[in-house]
């Protein structure tokens, strides 16, 4: 959904990204790019606007970290601010201090009602072990109960009804004195839609929330309708008081918008994305991962976040310690080496890292699985005298070591060479980092 706004802000962002130093106007530059691609996508354009306007300040202002280049910072930013105005943490749903859990699904016709309740039921089972009961309080649209009690019987989970002559609040009443009795921990009470908003549907609606008193009024919106997806949303808000919004269809080629600035209008979280028309496509909606999807850097981030979860802290401190006293171990080598092959592929990892580019010998590091075997292989033949110092290491120790690892003497001495070069670079690294923690890659 979101690919003219992601190819349009990196193709922004590429123009500045091999420049080591970015100037003033290259970063408004960049922001007028930023705000058109907000816009194309049919964000709401008061919400770019004061965006812009937040990115802006916190951009410029900025002291500049010697890990980032200026023009990664500005993606940073322009990041940090996309998580936050799509509500900055993962929104869950809310829960009954008492089980059931009611939920009330609401929105217009077509929205995706009826499906999303499918769907968060088989999410609530599948994910969370729960035991739903789907209630059908669609009393008028032809077949709408038919169709909740067909998904009912694909997931095979049971579905509440009670025929089109008796009125949705009795339903939605009894559906929930029967989720109490039969021991079920959520209701999601699937209701009647309209074309449009009006006060027939709110009435309805709001006699149902007086009955039932929902823990969660979950509005479901079409995020093809781009802007009137918002609109609905501030509507239902006003007039009814929703507690969140399923943000459906996310799968077609709607441009996006809707998702971007429906939080910062009504105030309300996106809580689930529809992404498509089976039971299974729904997704708890995380703001900074779609904030990393619209930016196409998705991979970037979630490298650095498992770097950064996968470095074993204490070992990280001890390390920084020999780093910075220079008595860094072959063991140690062989201890980072283990950890980044965990992380994936090594020369993205390292390509990730902030300035390692700018650093010499990071070349002779690109190493693929097939060579940490190796090198793993190399250090293993080595005496702990040798992997402790080094610099013990002449031209007979080699030649034993070559033999004992199966490996030849030239990759003996290019490890120990990538050993050295390691070492300086991690000394390097040790010295750009300290005191600059906040986006700073920690290793
Ligand atoms: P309701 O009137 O609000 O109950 O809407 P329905 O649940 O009946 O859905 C209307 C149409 O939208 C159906 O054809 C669904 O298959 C489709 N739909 C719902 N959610 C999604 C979604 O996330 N992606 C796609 N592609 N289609 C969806
Ligand atoms: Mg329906």
């Amino acid at each position: 959904a979101f690919e003219g706004l992601a190819e349009r802000l990196q193709g922004s962002m590429k123009k500045i990204k091999g420049k080591g130093k970015v100037t003033e106007q290259d970063v408004k530059d960049m922001m007028r790019e930023v705000r058109l691609a907000l816009l194309e996508a049919d964000v709401n354009f008061k919400v770019v606007k004061q965006f812009i306007k937040d990115v802006k300040e916190r951009a410029v202002g900025q002291e500049v970290m010697d890990s980032l280049t200026p023009g990664q910072q500005v993606i940073k930013v322009v990041n940090e601010e996309l998580t936050e105005l799509m509500g900055g943490e993962q929104s869950r749903l809310n829960t009954a201090q008492k089980p059931p859990t009611v939920v009330m699904m609401v929105g217009l016709q077509g929205a995706g009602k009826t499906t999303t309740t499918g769907k968060l039921a088989l999410h609530l089972r599948k994910k969370h072990n729960r035991k739903p009961l789907m209630a059908a309080a669609d009393i008028y649209r032809p077949a709408a109960i038919k169709q909740l009690e067909t998904l009912g019987k694909q997931l095979d989970m049971p579905v509440f009804s009670m025929g089109d002559q008796v009125s949705p609040v009795e339903i939605a009443e009894k559906a929930v004195a029967e989720a109490k009795e039969e021991h079920h921990d959520y209701v999601l009470i699937d209701t009647a839609g309209r074309l449009h908003v009006d006060d027939d549907l709110m009435g309805e609606l709001d006699q149902i929330k007086a009955a039932v008193k929902p823990d969660e009024v979950l509005l479901v919106v079409d995020s093809m309708t781009g802007q009137d997806a918002v609109n609905v949303a501030e509507s239902f808000n006003e007039r009814l008081g929703i507690t969140g919004i399923v943000m459906t269809k996310l799968d077609g080629d709607t441009r996006g918008g809707a998702a971007i600035s429906v939080k910062a209008v009504t105030g309300k979280p996106i809580k689930f994305a529809g992404m498509g028309e089976k039971s299974d496509a729904l997704e708890p909606f995380h703001p900074e991962r779609m904030a990393s999807r619209i930016l196409g850097m998705g991979d970037m981030l979630s490298l650095i976040e498992k770097a950064q979860t996968n470095v074993d802290e204490e070992k990280a401190k001890e390390l920084e310690r020999k780093m910075r006293s220079n008595d860094l171990t072959f063991d140690d080598f062989l201890d980072q080496l283990a950890q980044v092959k965990d992380m994936g592929p090594i020369d993205e990892l390292l390509q990730m890292m902030p300035g390692a580019g700018k650093m010499k010998g990071m070349k002779n590091l690109q190493v693929d699985d097939k060579q940490i075997a190796h090198i793993e292989a190399i250090v293993k033949s080595m005496t702990k005298e040798e992997r402790d110092n080094p610099a013990v290491l002449n031209g007979s120790r080699k030649r034993r070591i070559a033999k004992g690892s199966g490996r030849n003497i030239q990759e003996v001495n290019r490890l120990i060479k990538q050993f050295d070069e390691m070492k300086k670079m991690m000394k390097q690294m040790t010295g750009m980092s300290k005191g600059k923690k906040k986006g700073g890659f920690k290793m």
